[in-house]
């Protein structure tokens, strides 16, 4: 089929909370071809698990979706009742949390687990199930998968409990996996490999990935296009490599400085000065200019994300020179 898998168009979700309206996400576009991975970054709060719940229309008051498109293989998410997205959700579209025990139950065999996901959307055979469910686990390269079938997920290491829910994520082959800082719990090495081995499988079944992760380390071998996130609204987007090696924004300069990798062992990491500003009284204009050695008096109007170079775009007044 043509088309992304994903288009989402000025995606804007809000919580009505006492204190007042939280705008977690603001007016957020993206887009998800097939087989390729959009890595979503940003610190903590920036709206990025927000973004993700919102696709997945498991958005729950006091938040709401309050404007924008979500269509899903050409069809619109938004405006659909909570039964079709259901019937929707873990077939067309699925999600691997931070806690594999979000989809994990614990007091069910592993394999007992997996048959219920299968016929969840698909009417198979015990003996079926079984087979699936078994090959499930061997693609996500879990050992012996028929005997660990009988295994409870306790049983399991926290990396191969994430492959399980890994393997889950992808049974019905969908069109888009929200993946939600799926290996942010797990050890440095094993993060890579279960990265690694997920885009492989994600390009090899066509499905169209987004990886959400704080850490721009964690992505940067393996995504196709970076759109980083701040305060709620995307405000630098480009081709991964090219965001790596070149950002424009000042943002995501002092993102890339705090990562390790170029600085000398036991050096001090520049870390971007100041916090992430409220999201409940945002001031207007640039959301990062109190933290920008970059602002001045432009930056009291909201800069456009605008095109930069394409298919580069950039959200800031005074964006860096192209390296
Ligand atoms: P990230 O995943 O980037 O760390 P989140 O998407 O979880 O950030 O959160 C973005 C913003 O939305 C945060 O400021 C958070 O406080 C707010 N938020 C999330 N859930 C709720 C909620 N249930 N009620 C009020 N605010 C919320
Ligand atoms: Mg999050």
């Amino acid at each position: 089929m043509s088309g992304p898998a994903l288009e989402v168009r000025g995606l804007a979700t809000h919580f009505f909370s006492r204190e007042g309206v939280v705008k977690a996400v603001d007016g957020v576009d993206l887009s998800v071809a097939r087989g390729k991975v959009l890595g979503l970054v940003g610190e903590s709060g920036s709206g990025k698990s927000v973004t993700g719940f919102s696709l997945m229309g498991l958005v729950d008051p006091p938040g709401r979706i309050v404007a924008g498109s979500i269509k899903l293989a050409g069809r619109e998410l938004i405006g659909l009742s909570g039964e079709e997205m259901r019937r929707l959700r873990g077939h067309k579209i699925a999600m691997v949390f931070q806690d594999p025990m979000m989809t994990l139950n614990p007091v069910l065999r592993i394999g007992t687990q997996i048959a219920l996901a299968i016929r969840a959307h698909e009417q198979v055979s015990d003996a079926d199930a079984r087979a699936r469910a078994a090959a499930a686990l061997g693609q996500v390269s879990i050992p012996s998968p028929a005997e660990r079938l009988d295994a409870y997920p306790h049983q399991f290491s926290g990396g191969m409990r994430q492959r399980v829910a890994i393997a889950i994520a992808l049974l019905h082959r969908p069109d888009v996996i929200v993946a939600d800082e799926p290996t942010t719990a797990l050890d440095v090495s094993i993060q890579g490999q279960i990265l690694y081995e997920m885009q492989s499988l994600a390009a090899a079944m066509g499905v169209a990935l987004i990886w959400i992760t704080h850490d721009l380390a964690v992505v940067s071998s393996l995504a196709d296009e970076i759109c980083v996130m701040y305060a709620g609204r995307i405000i630098e987007r480009g081709p991964a490599d090219e965001v790596l090696t070149s950002p424009r924004h000042p943002y995501t300069r002092g993102l890339l400085d705090s990562v390790p990798g170029d600085a000398a062992p036991g050096s001090a990491l520049p870390q971007i000065q100041g916090s992430t500003p409220s999201l409940l009284r945002l001031p207007p204009g640039c959301a990062f200019r109190q933290r920008c050695d970059r602002a001045d008096q432009a930056c009291g109007a909201m800069p456009e994300l605008a095109e930069s170079g394409k298919p580069r775009q950039v959200r800031c007044h005074h964006p860096l020179a192209t390296a």
